[in-house]
């Protein structure tokens, strides 16, 4: 039998298609049986998520000997202490910020599912004992220092979509296989721009707006300006529910920026959420990892996400002190769309006031409360009472963590020369399978929709 000519290697979408969440793809080497996964995430939102979430994996994570991690949201690392719960002995490798978010979303991520059925299971997979198990088992790799795993030359490159987002560069016989995880919408106001990959054969990459385009990023600052001085002159309470995670500690930055160069008044500003509270003192240990102008700032000595004003709250008794403090005031809380967290009691208190405004920084799920107060609901339900909607209703759709249908084509045309097949996956079917016709109409080149539990070979 011949070897080392024709090596395959099988990809399998376990998860991670048709939908935006639950990104899970295993690698296998069809001569040395060596399989690597990337990613391991929680399937959301969806009415049977619950279910798919504890479904047992479609591989046996024993005989798994690496998972490398993309970045720290939880539809990429949700399922990590089920995979360990399941008997996965192998290691796990991302970035250093990425390893350190994750900790704090996970166990964020275990208060809300024990309030699921099966709290039992739930505890169990989601305890201390096995959080710290798999934080004992990860192996933390900076950007740019290539490493070796059996057959597979691993690099991780900037994807600029949430602090220590990283593209996985896999090396198999001298040919580039990447995956995209998320792609950040370069230019960020804290990372720097996704780096350009122009020579991979095969290519995984997210599809979340591949049917879509943002409106501009550049009115996103003046917007914001504009929103917050209009909030002080009525001397009203400005909300913004927002994700805790890349969105909360763009808006710091930006409030930072704003007021330190004198364009919004001197208000407080209330940080009101535990978990945000916690992953900006991840940020504020990375400044290595910002882009050029934030991590001057940082060098310079500047907390680039505390200003004059800034008060976190993470007990629940500081939480409810904001409603005695004076207007005007902002609140910043999750969840970004209203669906649970903190942000709720405050819609609670100020919506019925018409001298008050809410802000929607982000995309907002049909079904959510975020989504109705967007589509102009007069009245909303909270805890069962009917909540009147007098306050002002503000958006900014500027600061999406995504790239674009544009954007997104523009990544794939510097590949031209050297790639071979594309996939798309992490997108609604609508959106994964539009990017596809858009690649294969616009650039000439393959590109495939895979369904869930698809595998295909990949040939060298
Ligand atoms: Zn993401």
């Amino acid at each position: 039998m011949a070897k080392n000519i024709d090596k395959k290697l099988k990809l399998t979408f376990c998860s991670g298609v048709d939908t935006v969440t639950g990104a899970n793809f295993l690698l296998e080497e069809e001569e040395t049986k060596t399989k690597i996964l990337i990613d391991c995430g929680l399937i959301q939102g969806e009415t049977s998520a619950e279910e798919d979430n504890k479904k047992n994996f479609s591989y046996d994570p024993s005989t798994i000997e690496a998972l490398f991690v993309t970045h720290a949201h939880l539809d990429h690392i949700g399922r990590i202490p089920r995979l360990i719960d399941a008997g996965f002995k192998g290691r796990i490798y991302s970035t250093p910020p990425t390893k350190d978010l994750t900790r704090f979303m996970i166990e964020d991520a275990a208060h809300l599912l024990a309030h699921g059925q099966n709290v039992k299971e739930i505890e169990r997979i989601y305890s201390e004992a096995n959080i710290n198990k798999m934080m004992s088992m990860w192996d933390t790799i900076p950007y740019h220092h290539p490493f070796v795993i059996k057959d597979f030359g691993i690099n991780f490159k900037n994807s600029g979509h949430i602090l220590g987002s990283a593209l996985v560069e896999i090396t198999y016989q001298g040919k580039k296989i990447v995956f995209t995880g998320d792609l950040g919408n370069s230019p960020s106001p804290i990372l720097p721009d996704c780096e350009e990959i122009t020579d991979a054969t095969y290519l995984i990459m997210e599809s979340v707006y591949g049917d879509r385009n943002h409106e501009s990023r550049d009115d996103r600052r003046a917007m914001l300006e504009d929103v917050i001085e209009d909030n002080s002159k009525r001397h009203g309470t400005l909300m913004i529910p927002t994700f805790s995670l890349e969105r909360t500690q763009e808006l710091l930055y930006e409030i930072d920026t704003l007021m330190g160069k004198g364009r919004i008044p001197l208000v407080p500003v209330f940080l009101d959420s535990p978990l945000a509270i916690k992953l900006t003192e991840v940020y504020q240990k990375y400044g290595e990892y910002f882009n050029t102008e934030a991590a001057r700032l940082v060098h310079s000595g500047q907390d680039i996400f505390s200003f004059p004003g800034l008060r976190q709250t993470p007990d629940v008794e500081q939480s409810k002190m904001i409603l005695r403090m004076p207007n005007p005031k902002i609140i910043i809380a999750g969840s970004g769309m209203s669906s649970g967290g903190r942000i709720i009691h405050h819609e609670h208190n100020y919506l019925p006031d018409p001298n008050n405004t809410i802000l929607l920084t982000g995309y907002q799920s049909a079904g959510t409360l975020g989504r109705y107060i967007q589509d102009g609901a007069k009245i909303i339900k909270i805890a069962g009472e009917d909540v009147p909607v007098k306050a002002k209703v503000a958006m900014i759709s500027g600061y999406s963590g995504h790239k674009d249908s544009e954007a997104l084509l523009k990544f794939v045309e510097v590949m031209e020369d050297s790639v071979k097949q594309i996939f798309t996956v992490m997108g609604e079917p609508k959106s994964s399978l539009f990017l596809v016709q858009k690649i294969r109409d616009n650039l000439g080149l393959q590109a495939n929709a895979p369904e869930k539990g698809q595998s295909v070979w990949l040939e060298f």
